[in-house]
């Protein structure tokens, strides 16, 4: 098979794919191939039967400051489907001393918060906050336990948190530099950057099918069971795709954007650095009405328990960096996670149906060591570009980092266009 039209082929339906195709459908023709069965990658929803719900395999936050996300949400007409509350405000509970409080962020740049003992976080003074300046203009990359103190109420009750769910590692070991541009785009802009958004009927419904239908109307292909095994050279390009069943010679005009996960981009392009290490995380989820006056998503310090979230005819929980918990027999973690639940609403402890999601390689870790390993867009190759959230787009591996690293390789293959021309 020949493609000799100018295509550019996107190799993984992930949002980084996904964000690289719209970006650039219209302009040029694209043709999307997934391995999988369905697209979406990390970031997907299904109903699971055995709890009779639609689930996510992650319930994905997204913060208001996340432009590249929400841009990508409006271009596929999805961006209503992120519910937010109308401020900044984060509710926590305290398991070990049962204390309750809500942070409060104000709109504008300047934290008049820090300053409003209703606001900020209790048993805190105005000079706590000094150090998160400080972490958010850091310059080299160290782990945040070398830059900042990761003890006291500021850090238990707001960074540790923050960067446990943002970086999805404990935060002691985080990369500095990735806790940073998190702090520069969210907290340092104020609360309009800083308001959770939560998709209430499914991760999938805001960034993958819509995104999927929108391709689709505008004549991109997006083939799902369709694996790329290997690239072929040729004169500093990349010559040949070989996918499971077929190959596909390139034209002089076509371009590839790898939007794989590191260790497949690895496998196809063995010369690549890339990171190798990675964090897990666990999802439970609840079929239950959450009862009423349970805010949307809570916060949850001193449990096994991270962050609650009260969905229609669903509770969720997340727990970030939870390698800790792979082992654990099923329903002994879904007990464990429910008793706290039940503790922090007041239901009764009897499990409802649930599942539990675990996601091994959930993100790589993001560690100053790891975080180096992050290759740029560009590639040796003149019409091979690199996507996905692991990619050094300077952000943690988030929806954000995803949709900026897929944006970046479709202005990058329309830059090498327009120089050849
Ligand atoms: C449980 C969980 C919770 C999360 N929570 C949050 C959150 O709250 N907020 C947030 O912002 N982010 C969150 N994330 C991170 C977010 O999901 C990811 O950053 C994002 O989905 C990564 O997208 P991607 O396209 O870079 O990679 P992927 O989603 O990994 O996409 C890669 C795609 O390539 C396909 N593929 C692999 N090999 C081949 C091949 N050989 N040929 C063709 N296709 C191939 C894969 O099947 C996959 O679809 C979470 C992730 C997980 C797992």
């Amino acid at each position: 098979m020949r493609s000799s039209d100018g295509t550019v082929h996107i190799i993984g339906a992930g949002v980084a794919g996904l964000a690289a195709a719209v970006r650039l459908a219209g302009a040029r023709k694209v043709a999307v191939h997934e391995a999988a069965l369905v697209p979406g990658g990390r970031c997907r929803s299904y109903f699971d039967h055995t709890s009779g719900m639609l689930i996510d395999n992650g319930t994905h936050i997204l913060m208001s400051g996340n432009h590249a996300a929400r841009s990508f949400a409006e271009a596929i007409g999805s961006a209503a489907g992120l519910w937010s509350p109308a401020e900044a405000e984060f509710p926590f509970v305290d398991l070990a001393s049962k204390a309750r409080w809500t942070l409060r962020f104000n709109d504008g740049r300047m934290p008049w918060w820090v300053f409003d003992k209703d606001r900020r976080v209790p048993d805190t003074s105005v000079a706590d906050y000094l150090p998160l300046a400080r972490l958010a203009w850091v310059t080299a990359d160290r782990p945040i336990g070398e830059v900042t103190n990761c003890s006291g109420p500021i850090y238990e009750r707001l960074l540790e948190p923050l960067l446990l769910a943002a970086l999805n590692i404990e935060p002691r070991e985080g990369s500095a530099k990735l806790a940073a541009a998190l702090l520069r785009e969210t907290l340092a802009l104020g609360g309009k950057a800083c308001r959770p958004l939560l998709a209430q009927n499914g991760i999938g419904n805001v960034f993958v099918e819509p995104a999927v239908a929108h391709l689709r109307r505008r004549g991109v292909s997006v083939t799902l069971q369709d694996e790329l095994i290997g690239l072929q050279f040729a004169n500093g390009r990349v010559a040949q795709l070989q996918f499971a069943d077929r190959v596909e010679t390139l034209g002089g005009d076509d371009a590839v954007i790898l939007a794989v996960p590191p260790y497949v981009a690895k496998k196809l392009l063995p010369d690549l650095t890339v990171p190798t290490a990675f964090r897990g995380i666990v999802n439970a989820h609840f079929r239950t009405d959450p009862p009423a006056g349970t805010p949307p998503m809570l916060g949850v310090i001193n449990g096994t328990v991270e962050w609650i979230f009260a969905l229609p005819g669903r509770m969720s929980v997340t727990i970030s960096s939870a390698d800790r918990l792979f082992q654990m027999p099923r329903e002994e973690l879904a007990q464990t996670i429910w008793n706290e639940v039940a503790a922090v609403t007041g239901l009764s402890a009897t499990l409802p149906p649930m599942q539990i999601v675990r996601e091994r390689r959930a993100t790589f870790a993001a560690t100053p060591e790891q975080n180096a390993l992050r290759p740029k867009a560009e590639t040796a190759w003149t019409n091979l570009f690199l996507a996905g959230d692991w990619t050094a787009t300077g952000l943690p591996a988030t929806l954000e980092s995803a949709v900026r690293s897929g944006h970046r390789a479709a202005d990058l293959v329309g830059e090498r266009v327009r120089a050849a021309a």
